[in-house]
């Protein structure tokens, strides 16, 4: 298993963090991705990162929710940090679009998304992209940045679709576009009917992820999440594709290779 998405640097792992990442070791996870959210983190993850002997990967980027008064300058940070030279980024997120709780910021929410995916084109890095009760909008800037990447003869946008929990029109526009859909807790919480929005979406276009600390998979939701939980999603992936948990292990962890370039 490879958690593509999970916080690692969160305070709450700070207590026991070497106990933590040995217990996802010995629990069959591989590798672990670690992501930023604003320029004040990306120290905390390049640390918790660099404590690990390279188990760790860490991505840089600036979230959707940190898009405040202050967005130009921490875009300005995280530029510098990522071009600069021997940048250990393995991607660029998360970043993307979120009008759930706030619509304040949204055009620089769009325009932060916009420059960023197109340093990831520059850097041809993969991308972790945010996007929440923003679907269309968060199409529209990839359509974008794709149609100028296009014309200047760079390729198409690689990223994930992180926490995918949307419907099967939405799963099927993102694989048409080339993109991965991220599938972690979510697929075990009652009532939840991402199992059947994901019949015949192609297996080869999922990866797994937590987002821990958050997004707990049943029987565990409510507490701390860690890495090692995803057997409980690759348990609900077996029953949408009628595959055993090692057929879903061994493709989910394939595609985060191929997506991610994890050697
Ligand atoms: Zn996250």
């Amino acid at each position: 298993m490879i958690d593509t998405h999970c916080h690692l640097d969160d305070p709450v792992y700070a207590e026991d963090f070497e106990s933590v990442l040995s217990a996802q070791q010995a629990g069959g996870v591989e590798r672990i991705l670690v992501p930023g959210v604003d320029a004040t983190n990306i120290d905390a993850v390049l640390d918790v990162c660099s404590r690990s002997n390279g188990y760790l990967l860490p991505a840089i980027g600036l979230h959707p929710e940190n898009i405040l008064a202050d967005w130009e300058t921490q875009l300005d940070t995280i530029r510098t940090r990522l071009f600069a030279s021997g940048s250990p980024y393995i991607a660029v997120g998360e970043i993307g679009l979120d009008y759930h709780t706030d619509t304040t910021y949204k055009r620089e929410q769009q325009e932060a998304f916009h420059r960023q995916l197109r340093w990831a084109q520059e850097k041809d890095l993969p991308v972790m992209i945010h996007s929440r009760d923003a679907t269309e909008d968060c199409f529209a800037v990839l359509r974008e940045v794709n149609e100028e990447a296009l014309s200047a003869g760079l390729p198409a946008v690689r990223a994930v679709m992180h926490c995918f929990s949307g419907s099967h029109e939405t799963a099927q526009q993102v694989v048409d576009m080339g993109l991965y859909l991220g599938i972690g807790g979510v697929i075990t919480f009652k009532n939840c009917k991402l199992k059947e929005h994901l019949h015949g979406i192609p297996l080869e276009r999922i990866v797994l992820e937590t987002d821990a600390p958050y997004m707990t998979p049943v029987p565990y939701r409510g507490k701390r999440n860690e890495s090692r939980y995803m057997t409980y999603v690759m348990d609900a992936l077996s029953e949408v594709y009628g595959l055993s948990p090692e057929e879903i292990d061994r493709q989910t962890t394939a595609n985060a290779k191929t997506l991610f370039r994890i050697p």
